[in-house]
């Protein structure tokens, strides 16, 4: 046995590599000694969360003593009114991510497998190895496809789907590339998946769509047991630190999920947070107005410089440089300025930006200019 205990591991977690997040302002800060550091790496609402969130979640401190509610109530009560769904139908997680481990627990191990697309979310791939399943990455739709570069291929998904298949990952919009399907081809698939394949439609980025674009989820659960529905308060809500997201399912499905989630998973303050902003609907009205005209300001000063950019309907753009990326990455960081790279995604030549406040944009805008011209000279 040798002295990492690699060897003891289960299989799958012997084959994973931990997931790369956006790196922290507090990291750059630290390693460049510099101040005025802009993120743009991890999909966050700029704004951040309605000021009534943060009111509930700093009185939710007044009782740190005591363990929050662990069926999470009020905020699933909530949710089902908003939903106009069952309350059993529910489930609550510390972030969408979560539920996205719940599911992988409940339906996926040796001999079962999951399959997603190639460019998808870098979780799917990871909450279902670990626990030994096969993972089946469909081919993506092409880099110069006409509207959907890099996008989800449905088809080629539905081609990977067999006996053994435990859980299909779609991701609507898909992060990293932003690309998103057409709500009748949701539809279509989910007619064509067999109806004991758990398949889950990851909306984190639902809010954000243009509503012509949303599929409408609440039907497509009526006619669908095997589906689950995931949303989180990390993005449009701008609560990621809180860690709240949840899935809407069938009562079975949700009843499994609540079998293997942590007792007390949400926290007093996540939960109070996640209420309050429900209730603060001009929060997320302003920050997805805010989102769209910085979208814009964006594509088009990327265009200005020559650059690809891929379509999206979130709150983030994927930039194709066409080469090797990684390098424009660090001489941005060295003007304070964190993007997202995309090598571990195997998209080498990508960056992707989240849509900041106006002033961000334009400074990532700048430094981005500078930083193409110096390579250039
Ligand atoms: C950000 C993101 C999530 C949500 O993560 P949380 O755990 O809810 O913070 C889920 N899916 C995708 C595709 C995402 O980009």
């Amino acid at each position: 046995m040798s002295a990492d205990f690699l060897d003891r591991a289960v299989e799958g977690v012997q084959d994973l590599t931990p997931y790369v997040p956006g790196k922290p302002v507090e990291e750059l800060e630290r390693e460049l000694g510099i101040r005025n550091i802009i993120k743009l790496a991890s999909n966050e609402n700029p704004l951040g969360p309605s000021p009534a969130a943060r009111k509930a979640a700093e009185a939710a401190m007044a009782d740190l003593g005591r363990y929050p509610d662990g069926n999470g109530f009020r905020l699933k009560q909530r949710l089902a009114d908003l939903h106009k769904l069952d309350i059993a139908r529910i489930v609550l997680g510390n972030g969408s991510n979560d539920v996205l481990d719940m599911v992988a627990r409940c339906f996926l191990g040796p001999g079962r497998n999951a399959v997603f697309s190639e460019y998808a979310f870098a979780v799917y791939p990871i909450c279902s190895r670990a626990t030994g399943a096969e993972l089946r990455a469909a081919p993506a739709l092409s880099r110069d496809h006409e509207s959907q570069p890099l996008g989800h291929d449905l088809d080629a998904m539905l081609a990977q789907i067999d006996a053994n298949t435990g859980v299909v990952f779609v991701a609507n919009p898909n992060n990293p590339t932003g690309t998103w399907l057409q709500p009748d081809a949701v539809s279509a698939f989910l007619a064509a998946v067999p109806d004991d394949v758990v398949v889950v439609l990851d909306e984190a980025y639902f809010e954000y769509m243009a509503p012509e674009w949303r599929c409408d989820s609440r039907e497509l659960l009526d006619i669908h047991a095997n589906l689950i529905v995931t949303r989180t308060f990390s993005k449009v809500h701008g609560l990621a630190a809180l860690r709240v997201g949840y899935g809407l399912a069938s009562a079975g499905i949700a009843d499994l999920l609540n079998r293997v989630r942590q007792p007390f998973n949400n926290n007093s303050a996540a939960l109070a947070a996640a209420l309050a902003s429900l209730d603060d609907m001009t929060h997320v009205e302003h920050s997805v107005a805010l989102n769209s005209t910085g979208l814009a300001g964006l594509r088009a000063g990327l265009q200005a410089l020559g650059l690809v950019v891929l379509p999206t309907q979130a709150n983030f753009l994927t930039i194709d440089f066409g080469r090797e990326a990684g390098s424009l990455f660090q001489a941005l960081l060295q003007k304070g300025v964190i993007v997202r790279p995309l090598a571990s995604y195997d998209m080498p030549d990508y960056l992707r930006v989240t849509v900041g406040t106006d002033e961000e944009n334009r400074r990532f805008l700048q430094s981005l200019a500078d930083v193409l011209q110096e390579a250039a000279a």
